[in-house]
């Protein structure tokens, strides 16, 4: 998995912006993000941005930030910009083939709960018994 911007090619660091989960508090502030194995990941805000950030609740924006990423990902890098000169980023495997997000694990197939009622053996059988509507 790798930031590709269209005009420089592959980055190592990407920007997205606060705005999107942490509104006007944020607005502008560059979260820096990388790749971290199959993940998006941010620790940091860009250098300008620094001594502002230091002011809000850190541990939280950043988790906020992280987990906004979730969502990035899976739109391909949708709203990660370069932090040369705000191009768009998309993410692609590491062949530079469109991005396809790991399989996940299927879940086991659950048929359809079947209740059986004893000794009703057809639907009037079954309604006798309920209390009126
Ligand atoms: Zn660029």
């Amino acid at each position: 998995m790798k930031l590709f911007c269209d005009k420089c090619g592959y980055i190592d660091v990407a920007h997205h912006d606060g705005y999107g989960f942490g509104d006007r508090a944020l607005e502008g502030v560059m979260f820096e993000v990388k790749v971290e194995g199959t993940k998006l990941v941010t620790s940091e805000v860009e250098s300008s941005s620094r001594d502002y950030f230091s002011d809000l609740n850190r541990d939280k924006w950043i988790k906020a930030a992280n987990k906004s990423l979730e969502d990035v990902l899976d739109e391909a890098g949708e709203g990660l910009t370069c932090p040369a000169e705000g191009n768009d980023v998309i993410i692609l495997n590491d062949d530079g083939s469109d991005y396809t997000p790991p399989a996940s694990p299927k879940k086991a197939f659950k048929g359809p709960t079947v209740r059986v009622f004893k000794g009703v053996t057809t639907l009037e059988d079954y309604l006798k018994d309920q209390e009126p509507l």
